[in-house]
């Protein structure tokens, strides 16, 4: 590897970390496949510092996928050109001859209209070894905020709709493209219920599509000139993270997996018809002010919501928060777990007995002037803790609390909760002092809680006990 920069060297700590995840990810792939099929792994870097595509290049990883395309540009030209590049991301056709330019882009899996499959054709250079491999991506799940054509059923009118349009251009005026399949997102909550062996009523909406298109193709255009080249399928590119297993056993080609799995949060101000989350309803922004308010479990009467969703996690890992907004820098950033009396879904959040897993208080300087947690939230809008290893299995509410110190004497709690299932872990809980109720937690009277930080003692105090109980030490 004498033609990478040094500073790409991914260090041995982390080098060890990827290969046990990659090789994890290996073995659920392999097992989750039919033992006949070889399905691609395409390992999701977006985000991720070019050393650790590195790391896992040298452990024979050769497929990764990115979604935007000026971080795509900057990680290519510093890398082995034997990677296979996957484009993931939404394709602005005016990005087209930039993703062109990539001369080891394998593959883009998000196209969906003729603009951008023209603009492509248009801009590949002609010394390309093989054409682009693209597919077409479809909304299986019929969601706003997901892109993709629609799916085809059996009812499905083939020849005047999109997706058949945009596959018999590409066959016929796109000499520097493949049609090599569809890929699909799908919904959460389809993914969390086919966790729970149902089938995933996406993944089988674009096998199904997948099927329809290839009988038209082969009809209109016969065979050869479109799918995988070596069999001349379809292939179909669904799974991530939360659901990549049951895409597999739904027949998928192409997996995409990266290192975690997103769940959007409540909406307070939508109607809470309809609306499905692992966080736990709230209905305001406003903080709440006193200590001993009822609804500082989480901020509201302590229920689930109508159609709650729960986030299945092993023991370990690590869990971050974000925020879409926030603008006070001073302050204390607590994160508490609870177990469920059974199932979450059924208990109410003030009935339960919290345990403090994360905090940040004062990071460094003095009480009036210093650096705090809520300041790193203000900057990166997250915040990241770590599931205790030891932790029981089971069914947990997580409970992350901004507490706001920035006007004197008026402290102001946000807190926010989510439903998680714990996999895994040593079978612990914690109990004794470390375990506290909401409200009855804290004291208006608390120096921590009932403080002024532009006085003048805080002008000199550099330390700062967060309220609440000791963070447990998972022992
Ligand atoms: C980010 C991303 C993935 C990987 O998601 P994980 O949940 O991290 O596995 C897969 N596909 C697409 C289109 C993505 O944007």
């Amino acid at each position: 590897m004498s033609s990478i920069d040094s500073s790409l060297q991914p260090s041995l700590e982390r080098t060890q970390e990827l290969r046990e995840a990659l090789s994890g990810i290996r073995q659920r792939v392999a097992i989750a496949a039919a033992s006949s099929r070889q399905p691609t792994l395409v390992a999701v870097s977006k985000y991720k510092p070019a050393s650790d595509i590195l790391a896992c290049f040298e452990q024979s990883h050769l497929d990764f996928g990115e979604n935007y395309v000026q971080e795509l540009v900057d990680k290519a030209s510093l890398l082995p050109r034997e990677i296979r590049w996957h484009f993931i991301g939404t394709l602005q056709s005016n990005k087209a001859k930039t993703l062109a330019s990539i001369p080891n882009l394998h593959c883009i899996q998000t196209l969906t209209s003729t603009k951008a499959a023209s603009a492509l054709n248009k801009a590949l250079p002609t010394e390309r070894a093989s054409p682009l491999h693209v597919l077409l991506q479809v909304n299986t799940s019929g969601e706003d905020n997901k892109s993709g054509l629609p799916p085809l059923g059996p009812d499905t009118d083939i020849a005047s709709t999109e997706l058949s349009q945009l596959a018999t251009f590409i066959v016929k005026e796109c000499p520097k493209l493949r049609l090599e399949g569809l890929m699909t997102i799908g919904s959460l909550e389809q993914s969390l219920n086919a966790s729970k062996s149902e089938k995933n009523l996406d993944f089988e909406k674009l096998r199904e599509t997948s099927q329809h298109l290839a009988d038209y193709l082969t009809k209109e255009h016969g065979d050869g000139q479109w799918g995988h080249e070596a069999t001349g399928k379809l292939l179909l590119s669904m799974g991530m993270s939360s659901d990549f297993e049951a895409a597999l056993k739904s027949g998928s080609d192409i997996v995409r997996v990266g290192t975690g799995v997103t769940y959007p949060g409540w909406q307070p101000y939508n109607t809470p018809t309809g609306q499905t989350s692992i966080e736990r309803p709230y209905s305001t922004y406003d903080p709440i002010m006193s200590a001993t308010a009822s609804t500082m479990a989480c901020n509201d009467n302590g229920q689930a919501s109508a159609a709650q969703l729960s986030a299945s996690v092993p023991a370990g890992s690590q869990i971050t928060a974000k925020w879409s907004q926030w603008t006070h820098a001073e302050g204390p950033v607590t994160v508490y777990m609870a177990k469920c009396n059974g199932s979450c879904t059924s208990s109410n959040s003030n009935s339960l007995k919290w345990f403090k897993i994360s905090e940040t208080g004062l990071k460094s300087g003095t009480v009036g002037a210093g650096k705090w947690g809520l300041g790193d939230v203000m900057a990166t809008l997250s915040y990241t803790a770590t599931i205790p290893a030891s932790l029981a299995a089971g069914e947990y509410l997580i409970r992350h609390e901004l507490l706001a110190l920035h006007q004197a004497n008026t402290p102001q709690w946000y807190p926010e909760c989510a439903q998680l299932t714990v996999t895994g872990g040593g079978g612990k809980t914690p109990s004794g002092s470390y375990l506290v109720s909401f409200p009855g937690a804290y004291s208006a009277s608390d120096p921590s809680i009932n403080i002024n930080i532009y006085a003048d003692p805080a002008k000199s105090q550099t330390t700062y006990k967060v309220p609440g109980p000791a963070v447990w030490n998972g022992q």
